[in-house]
């Protein structure tokens, strides 16, 4: 198995001829150390030149701010090097394996960054008239289309922006219709193992969150989830293949079960991509699940945004889904922006944006579906499960696999079981950093003891796999015979290890110029 050749140990440096003097500039060759924009620039310094000009007199009443605004002064090329040199501090997708599990980090193909640049799709507005988008209606269109056929459900809201987003649109058209019913249901009920936004989201909707049990093999208890059923039940949140990375094979029977109790189904379809193309999630009786483009879609992900998370919708919530819609008539495409009186979104629960959704994921998803086609799509699926169990198999000898027995779905998940006393999953994540990988998910799911989750993602190829698995092996093999050295890493990366408790306790979120600071204290 090939290891990564700059494989390094803290006790190899002087072996390979390291040598840790510091530099003048605090480099590192190409590892550039870059101070806060603050504290290089000075406000006196513009990367403008306005005119002068006669100003007119204030309207402000008095009210014009008295000081310097402080906003760092730097020159064109100044800030261009400073965001530069930051942006080679980051990880990326471009860079390496990404190993988030519950994520799906894939490939953002370039192809889609072409589509999503044509001027027709990056240069028109949300309040241009309706007949001068008629291309982009039907690229929404096109692709409202695919993601109904995909999951054989009724319909499908675009606007959402996230896959969460989409959490909240599910769960507030399923309010919708139980207020249409005249029902009062306050419970909504989530697996044990679910991703955080799933409480989240239920508890923002307003309801109360009760946990379901999760079997010993990482599934939902479907004889504890009947138990709990009954007329106080809004929903259930179900994500499949769950966060253990296994398919809920119960998933119809739970269905069956919720919607004899009078609740709905709301699928979390986050990790779609591991079925795409091989199940439809409408034959499993579900009744709202999100699409995250960002995941499965390979649209990128960004800080927060620009993510994208359509809602597809069963045909007993499709009249409260949100507004607007594309419709396709005889004469075009239609936005639908108001309630309509016929059964469609005749109900409509409101809107979730101010606008439409995000285009350019919308015409990046639409290009990533029309280049693999339906086959290729199922392929993408295949690909990700086989590399998925291909890194559980490598490394199952080393690492605790709790739920192992069986091949897993699209992510291999691990406990820390074996790790020598005083190490845990956190030193592994850190020495992932000094082997130039991002560190893969941990300590979610919850179920698992020091879990680490591991999405590989259909994208990667065997010697980029070979190449993770011998690096994580090493770290993990250093951590079962003890080795101490793991509790400083990360040694290569631009910070040390950091105080994490510190940074979520007490996040020091405004810079202070250092004078102040130290007066502060
Ligand atoms: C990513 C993820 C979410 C949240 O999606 P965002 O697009 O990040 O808001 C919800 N559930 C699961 C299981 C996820 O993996």
């Amino acid at each position: 198995m090939s290891i990564n050749q700059s494989g390094w140990r803290p006790e190899m440096g002087d072996a390979q001829g390291s040598n840790d003097a510091p530099t003048f500039t605090g480099n590192r060759a190409l590892m550039l150390e870059e101070p806060l924009i603050f504290e290089i620039a000075d406000n006196s310094t513009t990367g403008v030149d306005f005119a002068e000009e006669d100003m007119p007199a204030s309207r402000l009443g008095g009210l014009e701010r008295q000081s310097d605004i402080g906003l760092p002064g730097l020159s064109e090329p100044e800030t261009v090097r400073h965001y530069t040199r930051l942006s080679r501090q980051n990880y990326a997708i471009d860079l390496g394996l990404f190993p988030l599990g519950s994520c799906t980090m894939k490939h953002n193909p370039r192809l889609n960054e072409r589509m999503a640049r044509l001027p027709g799709f990056a240069d028109i507005h949300p309040l241009q008239p309706v007949d001068s988008v008629q291309g982009a209606l039907e690229c929404i269109h096109e692709l409202a289309e695919w993601l109904v056929k995909l999951t054989n459900m009724s319909s499908v809201a675009m606007s959402p922006k996230a896959g969460a987003h989409g959490e909240l649109c599910g769960i507030l058209a399923i309010r919708a219709a139980l207020e249409a019913r005249g029902e009062q249901r306050d419970v909504v009920l989530v697996p044990e193992s679910a991703h955080g936004t799933n409480p989240a989201t239920a508890a923002f909707a307003g309801y109360k969150v009760q946990a379901i049990a999760v079997t010993p093999d990482g599934r939902v208890d479907l004889d504890k989830l009947k138990e709990r059923l009954g007329p106080d039940v809004a929903a259930v949140m179900i994500t499949n293949p769950n966060t253990c990375g296994l398919f809920e094979r119960d998933m119809k029977a739970i269905s069956d079960a919720v919607h004899e109790a009078g609740g709905y189904v709301y699928c979390d379809g986050a990790n779609f991509n591991a079925i795409v193309g091989r199940v439809r999630p409408g034959d499993l009786g579900v009744d709202a699940m999100h699409i995250n483009l960002h995941k499965t879609f390979s649209t990128p992900h960004g800080g927060g945004g620009p993510g994208s998370g359509p809602v597809v919708f069963s045909a007993a919530l499709t009249p409260f889904a949100p507004l607007p819609f594309v419709e396709k008539r005889d004469d075009g495409f239609h936005l639908v922006e108001e309630e309509t009186a016929d059964e469609h979104h005749g109900q409509s629960f409101g809107r979730m944006v101010a606008f439409h959704g995000q285009m350019g994921m919308f015409t990046r998803a639409l290009s990533y579906i029309m280049s693999h086609g339906a086959d290729g799509l199922r392929q993408v699926a295949e690909d990700a499960v086989l590399n998925a169990n291909y890194i559980l198999r490598s490394l199952e000898d080393v690492l605790e696999a709790p739920f192992g027995k069986g091949p897993c779905m699209h992510e291999a998940l691990f406990g820390d079981a074996g790790i020598a006393e005083g190490l845990s999953t956190l030193d592994i994540a850190k020495a992932l950093i000094d082997e130039g990988y991002h560190p893969m998910t941990m300590y979610f799911p919850l179920v698992v003891h020091g879990a680490m989750l591991i999405e590989p993602t259909e994208t990667e190829s065997k010697a980029d796999l070979d190449q993770f698995i011998g690096a994580l092996r090493s770290v993990v093999e250093r951590a079962r015979a003890g080795d101490e050295s793991l509790k400083g890493a990360p040694y290569h990366a631009p910070r040390r290890r950091l105080d994490e408790t510190q940074a979520a306790r007490k996040p020091v979120l405004v810079w202070q110029e250092p004078e102040l600071a130290q007066a502060a204290e």
